[in-house]
């Protein structure tokens, strides 16, 4: 590959659909089915409407090497490892996240309504992208959900509460609920105080971090994202310090020791693939307080929070997932778009399997 950030390659805008069937024809070449191409290609391109390029089709590239290096598996499914009703372990077999979580959660919606709650634990699934999809998917379905995601090995990228080198990973928690008449609350973090993806994209548009977000390699504060990216490499702050350190530690708890699937550990038999594991809890609200009464509580806490006056003169309270909402309608309208090292990388990937650059 052409050494991209020599170059200084055009940005480019495209039509999300158009975007889609650009990166499932990659994916197709790279030995998905079709259904798993449409499957992948369709999450990442709704990562970019919903505002989240870090988990957008920029992983086109990392996604076809990982496959071409073994480390992702195509055409696998979500394996039952454990059956218990209301507790379900399946095994992602290395395979697309993208798929393993989506049928990880159809199970999830199918439990939730036959026993009021599921608790849903996957291993080994591959990178399961945007989390705040999960949430989505069980809130289709009128179901209230906690997600709980680690990175085996590989992600190792966060250092913890007065710590200067990485041991944890960037560990998202996500949240979600149906709002009647309206578009579900979903809150989709990273633990860590920015997410990996998007060092990754100021590399790629040659920008600075603002301060406060990485270490260098030997655990100097730094704003550039190179720094990050050196050998020895750098790493992320925890958001909120030892809060957010915290909650990542019972993320590694919850989703990699629970499962099976491992909590970070460059010593762990699956550090040299990139592995999610993810704990999902989701809820019937019918089974507890009664599904009328939850759709009108919820209704008025959405109301009462949002009526907080702004802060700022022109400001609002936004809940979680209404930025995406809106950026969603926004790149609906006008195209994705992609900084030109991004889309040159893509377009790298995407030739190296036989897929020519698009028009
Ligand atoms: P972020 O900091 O942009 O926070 C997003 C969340 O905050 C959303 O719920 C959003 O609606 C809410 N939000 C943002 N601005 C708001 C405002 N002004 N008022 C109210 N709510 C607001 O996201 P992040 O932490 O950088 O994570 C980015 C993405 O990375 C997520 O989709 C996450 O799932 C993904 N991620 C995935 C992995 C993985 O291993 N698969 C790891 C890390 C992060």
């Amino acid at each position: 590959m052409a050494n991209i950030d020599e170059e200084s390659p055009a940005a480019v805008r495209m039509p999300h659909d158009r975007l889609q069937d650009y990166v499932a024809a990659i994916f197709r070449a790279a030995g998905s089915g079709a259904d798993e191409a449409e499957t992948v290609a369709a999450h990442l391109v709704e990562a970019n409407l919903a505002g989240h390029d870090s988990h957008g089709v920029m992983r086109v590239y990392k996604y076809v090497d990982w496959v071409q290096a073994g480390q992702v598996v195509p055409n696998q499914h979500a394996t039952v490892v454990t059956d218990r009703g209301a507790m379900v372990l399946v095994d992602g077999n290395f395979g697309y996240g993208q798929v393993i979580g989506r049928e990880a959660m159809a199970i999830a919606a199918e439990r939730a309504k036959t026993h009021g709650f599921v608790a849903v634990s996957i291993r080994n699934a591959g990178h399961l992208g945007r989390i705040g999809a999960w949430a989505e998917q069980l809130a289709e379905a009128g179901l209230a959900s906690f997600h709980f995601v680690n990175t085996s090995g590989f992600g190792i990228l966060v250092a913890p509460h007065g710590g200067s080198d990485r041991r944890l990973s960037a560990n998202p928690l996500a949240a979600g609920v149906p709002v009647a008449g309206g578009r579900p609350v979903i809150l989709d973090i990273a633990t860590s105080v920015v997410a990996e993806g998007k060092i990754q994209v100021m590399k790629n548009k040659g920008e600075q971090l603002a301060p406060g977000l990485v270490l260098d390699g030997v655990g100097r504060p730094t704003t550039d994202p190179a720094a990050f990216y050196a050998d020895p490499p750098g790493a992320i702050f925890p958001f909120g310090g030892h809060k957010g350190s915290g909650l990542s530690f019972f993320c590694e708890v919850f989703a990699g020791s629970l499962s099976g699937g491992f909590a970070s550990n460059p010593e762990s038999p699956t550090a040299g693939r990139l592995v999610n594991n993810m704990l999902t809890l989701a809820f019937d609200p019918a089974a507890f307080g009664g599904a009328d009464f939850f759709a009108d509580d919820i209704g008025r806490l959405v109301a009462w929070t949002k009526a907080s006056p702004p802060i700022d003169s022109g400001g609002a309270v936004l809940l979680p997932g209404e930025i995406e909402d809106r950026t969603r309608a926004e790149r609906i309208r006008d195209g994705i778009p992609i900084d030109g090292g991004t889309f040159a990388r893509i377009v790298a990937a995407g030739e190296s399997v036989g897929v020519p650059r698009p028009e």
